[in-house]
């Protein structure tokens, strides 16, 4: 969720930054190596490993936008960035668009927006904790 804190700059200047450098390669590798580097100062195990999880992490947020739908101008995340200018969206979206107002039509539409992305990706994350389980003998 760390990339849409940017929605919070909303508050200071009133000016959508959701499609901001948050949401962009660029992004996700500075926050694997900050990960990596507090857990190298902190004296945790496998710094690599956690600045890697946390950078994978970081950019299934890009994917998960990546793949829904953006009715916010300028349409897209710039995926890219630093590396190449541009906003890019999947031509054809498996998420459906959140809405960022407080009324009852807004609040209905996030509803299903949010059971439609459960239905998809909750089969995803039992596969994936059930091949994790140690097996059994
Ligand atoms: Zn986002």
């Amino acid at each position: 969720m760390a990339p849409d804190l940017d929605l919070l700059l909303r508050f200071v200047d009133g000016r959508n930054h959701h499609q901001g450098a948050s949401h962009s390669v660029g992004a996700a590798l500075i926050a694997g190596a900050a990960v990596m580097l507090l857990a190298r100062a902190m004296g945790w195990a496998r710094p690599p490993a956690l600045g890697l999880v946390s950078a994978g992490a970081w950019g299934s947020h890009l994917l998960l936008d990546y793949l829904s739908v953006d009715t916010h101008p300028p349409i897209g995340i710039p995926l890219l960035w630093p590396f190449a200018r541009g906003y890019f969206h999947f031509p054809w979206p498996i998420f459906l668009d959140i809405g960022r107002t407080l009324d009852w039509h807004t609040v209905r539409h996030d509803a299903v927006a949010l059971a439609w992305e459960t239905a998809l990706v909750l089969p995803i994350l039992l596969a994936s904790w059930w091949l994790r389980r140690p097996p059994e003998d």
